[in-house]
């Protein structure tokens, strides 16, 4: 009998535990129709936004590069589907900017031959550190659990750093998405010869997945994998929100603080989520880049939760379809996680490489509560994994004392909205500390200037 229970960890400060709602976690992950449209958007990672190489008119097939990295932190686009370029027009995207898509009418389905579609694993590993980092860029491969970090930039580890342990986020922290977890259920293979592929590139020995245990059937297969790979191996948490976050896995996972301001590396640690892993495993042993992704598709009145694997540019009506369609009593409608996520403007609005999810919200709890005066409980402290002030940022940013604001770190804010979730006034804590995380942002860049 698997034995877990012993051996829980979790980040010690803060956090909450809100009302899991997995309802797509028994579906198995399913292809979506090819859509007659892809919009691609050029800027769907941290960093520059990448550079558009073909023109309206142009024929395109799956694989191909359409814009490329403008950067060390950017990375390349491909094209998703096979047709014809539309155009290259602005369009909202599920951040709520306006930004440029690549628009493909789709026609037939022709690939790259360049990619390996064989179902075959290939578990050897072939090629040089340096080579992988390299495939990671030519593969526009980016961090999928959600901050879309340009993974090459991840494994090029600074001169004077070491990295000692990988540790891979399983852990799926925000109530109702379950892409992570399925694919840990259907890919463990895949995952854990991209654990390997990542080990070679940082040259570590050590790789950990942190998965939390309300996926009892994840951390079976992953474990019982993980016996057939050195130097792997699976740590069961406990649920506690918001373990996904770097430094409160680190933290969980191998007990060491990621200081304010600096980064995973600099306590040897890199993390990679196992989407991401995924993704690494078919750029390096398939020659396949990033161009589709495992999307849950949910809500308490969705008629069938799922999980799809989505061409990146798909709008998201089409997932909707899919899944049953819209349900009446929608309130709302969330790109990502009920904690995270942010509400959509449009349905038109197509899944990127970041797109985790797209959840459903009933009228009745989409409402925000009416906004009470603060009555310095202290739980938005209380819960912060941060360590931070939130009813006194907030009231910084309210003040415009964003000088304060900085001293009394606001930039180590994760944005989980931990404290705005247990406020019982209903304040708007995490909007005021987002202004000033721009504002002090914007301070800095002068005060580098000068
Ligand atoms: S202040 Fe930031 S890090 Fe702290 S609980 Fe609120 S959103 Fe999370
Ligand atoms: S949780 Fe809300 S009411 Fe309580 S101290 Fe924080 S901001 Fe004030």
């Amino acid at each position: 009998m698997f034995r877990l229970f012993d051996s829980l960890k979790t980040f010690p400060k803060g956090g909450v535990h809100p009302p899991e709602n997995k309802f797509s976690a028994g579906a198995a992950i399913e292809e979506l129709p090819l859509p007659k449209m892809v919009h691609i958007p050029i800027s769907q990672h941290i960093g520059a936004p990448s550079e558009p190489v073909v023109e309206r008119g142009e024929a395109v097939k799956v694989g191909q590069i359409i814009a490329k990295s403008a950067g060390f932190v950017s990375a390349n686009i491909h094209s998703s589907v096979s047709g014809k370029v539309a155009k290259i027009q602005n369009m909202i995207d599920s951040s709520g900017f306006v930004r440029t898509v690549i628009s493909v009418r789709v026609k037939g389905d022709d690939w790259e031959e360049s990619i390996d579609r064989s179902p075959d694993l290939v578990k050897e590993i072939s090629i040089e550190a340096k080579d992988i980092i390299q495939k990671t860029l030519d593969n526009g491969i980016v961090g999928l659990g959600g901050a879309a970090f340009p993974s090459h930039v991840k494994l090029s580890v600074p001169r004077g750093k070491k990295a000692e342990y990988l540790i891979l986020n399983g852990v799926e922290c925000e109530p109702y998405l379950t892409a992570d977890h399925r694919l840990m259920l259907e890919k463990a293979d895949e995952i854990m010869v991209g654990a390997q592929i990542l080990m070679k590139a940082l040259d570590v020995t050590k790789c950990i997945v942190g998965i939390e245990n309300n996926k009892l059937d994840a951390i079976e297969v992953m474990s019982q994998k993980a016996k057939d790979y050195e130097g792997i191996s699976v740590q069961a948490l406990k649920v506690q929100y918001p373990q996904g976050g770097e430094k409160q896995l680190i933290k969980a996972v191998i007990n060491r603080e990621v200081p304010s301001g600096g980064l995973p590396i600099d306590v040897g640690a890199v993390v990679h989520n196992v989407g991401t892993t995924y993704a690494v495993y078919q750029a390096v042993q398939k020659n396949k880049p990033l161009l589709e992704r495992v999307v849950t598709l949910t809500g308490k009145s969705v008629s069938k939760p799922s999980n799809f694997m989505v061409r990146i540019g798909t709008p998201i009506s089409e997932l909707i379809e899919a899944a049953g369609g819209l349900p009446e009593d929608t309130g709302k409608i969330i790109s990502g996680g009920p904690m995270m996520g942010k509400a959509l403007t449009s349905t038109d609005i197509p899944v990127a490489k970041a797109t985790s999810g797209v959840l459903i919200i009933p009228e009745n709890e989409s409402r925000r509560g009416v906004v009470e005066a603060c009555i310095r409980c202290s739980k938005c402290v209380g819960v912060c994994p941060m360590g931070l002030e939130p009813y006194l940022l907030m009231t910084q940013g309210e003040k415009a004392m964003f000088e304060e604001s900085e001293n009394d770190r606001v930039m180590d804010c994760i944005e989980c909205g931990s404290c705005v979730y247990e406020c019982p006034s209903n304040r708007p804590l995490l909007d005021w500390i987002r202004l000033s995380k721009v504002k002090v942002n914007t301070i800095r860049k002068e005060r580098a200037k000068n």
